[in-house]
């Protein structure tokens, strides 16, 4: 009988992935085979292979990213920021194991570095051998990875990036610091003058006091904030925040022309424009 992590199960010889949200809600996948399985120093890291979903990417037993739907959080949490500086040269990704965020990033020619700051060098390696789809085995030279804790790696920079993308986990182990107002403060001084921060705010649906409270954090530190959203199927309720700070840049997307041979699955002109414009129960 084989051993597998408590989210895992087999039914009747068929193989179940279970993510169990908050202790309230559970969704279950149905899989074809389990790719890669290991206990890193940080995490458990599973890569499995879903009838739905393609390939995912599971840590701690939740879903990050999935071969058929994982661009949709990638590319919004990359091209909207990216979009609004124009001109970006230095961005920094702090998470983002799963390389999807680096890989849209070097879609722009004007960006000349990327850095990395993963705190789980495993991630990286099991997703670009395993989740190519998502990580497109991400070799650019202009990516620098940093296999470290990225609030050590923030606090000893200063004005140095044009855009800092924040693609954390859910706010649990290493991940809660992410999303503490220190750890924002730190972020606006890394920045350049006109920089702009982005950070994955989870869920508006069954977590609108945790969307509200990272708001009022980069509210209260950056001139200009704003909350975006976009369709995440994988993640809880299918509906995800995203939360943008700027320090000079007005957050408005009227005369922003997102770069003409942008090659994309789901962000462009119109989705720029709408993913600002939030339900009424959503308005913060
Ligand atoms: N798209 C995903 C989502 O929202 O569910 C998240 C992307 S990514 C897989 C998140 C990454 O953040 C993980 O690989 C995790 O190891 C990394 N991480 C968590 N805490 C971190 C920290 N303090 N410093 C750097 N990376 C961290």
């Amino acid at each position: 009988m084989k051993q597998y992590p408590e989210w895992i199960q087999e039914v009747n010889g068929e193989l179940w992935l279970t993510e169990n949200d908050r202790g309230n809600m559970q969704v279950s996948y149905r899989l074809k085979k389990i790719i890669f399985s290991k206990e890193s120093s940080i995490q458990h890291i599973m890569i499995v292979d879903s009838y739905d979903f393609g390939r995912m990417l599971v840590l701690d037993g939740v879903v990050q990213s999935t071969d058929r739907e994982g661009h949709i959080y990638n590319e919004m949490i990359t091209h909207v920021p990216l979009s609004l500086h124009q001109h970006a040269k230095k961005v920094l990704i702090i998470g983002g194991g799963d390389c999807g965020a680096a890989r849209e990033a070097v879609k722009y020619k004007h960006v000349t570095a990327v850095d990395m700051v993963e705190i789980d060098e495993m991630v990286v390696q099991a997703c670009k051998e395993h989740l190519p789809s998502v990580s497109g085995n991400l070799a650019d030279e202009r990516v620098q990875f940093h296999y470290r804790d990225g609030v050590q790696f923030i606090a000893e920079k200063r004005n140095e990036y044009d855009v800092i993308i924040i693609d954390s986990s859910d706010p649990v182990g290493p991940a809660i610091q992410l999303f503490e107002y220190g750890f924002y403060e730190q972020i606006k001084y890394a920045l350049k003058d006109d920089g702009i921060m982005v950070c994955q705010s989870q869920s508006p649906l069954f977590q609108q006091e945790l969307v509200k409270g990272i708001y009022e954090k980069i509210k209260d530190l950056f001139t200009h904030a704003a909350v975006y959203q976009a369709t995440v199927p994988t993640y809880p309720g299918g509906f995800w925040s995203f939360t943008i700070g700027t320090k000079t840049t007005p957050i408005t997307t009227e005369h922003i022309q997102i770069q003409d041979d942008l090659q994309t699955n789901y962000f462009n002109q119109n989705i720029l424009r709408s993913c600002f414009m939030l339900p009424e129960a959503m308005k913060l």
